[in-house]
């Protein structure tokens, strides 16, 4: 068997031990004689799975007693909407910080439901960066305050995170969560789709303050009220059996073989400094986000040459090292390191590249 290094930005690689140990259960889950795919959600063996892994989710995260975590569908780009139908009831007014494309899509869904406003930029510099702040276009009044912590496509993160004052805030962490602490008190709201970090592509986690969820807009469909997720254990109907399950194990995983969000982390910020080391001092490649917004989750780049950058993912590919194309809106590379990206896997790619930079200098 012979796997390949998957740079994909998502869906990516998963663990190899979790993967094992999903192919070990997967024609008898514990003794019950089926799979996690086949088995009722209304089950009590599958209540064990979705209820470990809400407690093993609270348990790596830290998630404080007051918030509850929803396991839902729809993708993070179903809580574009989620969010203002759910949090912009009061004051029908919040703001939003501009990285990427995906805060931008979140955003442009916001004005929908009312009074969205963009309070911060980096557009103009192509979001290679994570905007300042004018605080004086921030309203107190409203009802939350928007960002996206790790910006995908660009390859940026949120290093510290925007005082907000008294109004909550509210992160997408698709692409970072799991990745290292993160302390759940200062936010409201966090959204994540589980494809990039944390198991198959299906499940959505959205941590939430309970004060929080109230009344949803009128006409918000029942689906998407997030008091009527946090009332059903996320079992209002059939949940995404199969990826939470999957979640699970990977939440074990963290917890037992790497040793917690301390040590993931750590890990991360290693495997994040070999790239970034090697492109520093490279000739032929240059990295594209800007230092103080560097993200240790994608970590993108070029040759400022098209045809080379593509010469290159061709035979990054054909190497072993798949899925190294930028975004097709961005072009150049982007290497997406997760938590399932082994060690080696960077260092076979950082030995790849000064091949390349050698042969094409
Ligand atoms: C991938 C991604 C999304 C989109 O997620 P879907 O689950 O495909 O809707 C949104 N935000 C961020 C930061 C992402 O990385």
């Amino acid at each position: 068997m012979s796997r390949v290094y998957n740079f994909s930005a998502g869906p990516s690689m998963l663990p190899e031990p979790v993967l094992q140990k999903a192919a070990a259960e997967m024609m008898d889950y514990e003794g019950s004689g089926q799979s996690v795919m086949e088995m009722s959600h209304r089950s009590k063996v599958y209540d064990g799975i979705i209820q470990g892994a809400q407690a093993l989710l609270r348990e790596v995260m830290g998630v404080p007693d007051n918030y509850k975590v929803l396991f839902l569908q729809g993708g993070a780009s179903s809580q574009f909407a989620a969010v203002p139908m759910n949090l912009m009831v009061k004051n029908r007014k919040a703001d939003y910080v501009l990285s990427g494309q995906f805060s931008t899509k979140a955003f442009q869904e916001a004005c929908r439901y009312g009074d969205a406003k963009a309070v911060a930029s980096s557009k103009g510099d192509n979001f290679s960066h994570i905007p300042e702040i004018d605080k004086s276009l921030c309203r107190p009044d409203a009802d939350y305050f928007h960002i996206c912590l790790n910006n995908t496509i660009y390859g940026t993160l949120w290093h510290q995170l925007p005082d907000t004052g008294g109004v909550p805030l509210v992160a997408d962490i698709s692409s970072c969560i799991l990745s290292e602490p993160l302390d759940v008190s200062r936010f409201g709201l966090l959204y994540a789709g589980a494809q990039k970090n944390v198991a198959p592509a299906g499940l959505t986690i959205v941590i939430v303050r309970e004060d929080l969820i109230g009344e949803a807009l009128e006409g918000t469909p029942t689906m998407f009220q997030y008091d009527v997720m946090a009332k059903n254990d996320s079992m209002y109907n059939t949940p995404p059996c199969w990826s939470i399950y999957m979640c699970k194990l990977v939440l074990e995983w963290i917890k037992n073989d790497i040793g917690g969000l301390e040590k993931m982390g750590q890990r991360n910020a290693a495997k994040a400094q070999l790239l970034y080391d090697f492109l520093d001092q490279s000739k032929l490649f240059k990295p594209c986000a800007r230092k103080d917004s560097r993200s240790m989750m994608n970590v993108t780049f070029v040759t400022g040459d098209a045809d080379l950058d593509a010469k290159f993912v061709k035979e990054a590919a054909s190497a072993g090292f798949v899925n190294l194309k930028g975004h097709r809106s961005v072009g150049g590379m982007r290497a997406s390191i997760y938590n399932a990206m082994p060690v080696e896997g960077i260092e076979k790619l950082v030995a790849f590249m000064k091949a390349f930079e050698g042969g094409n200098g």
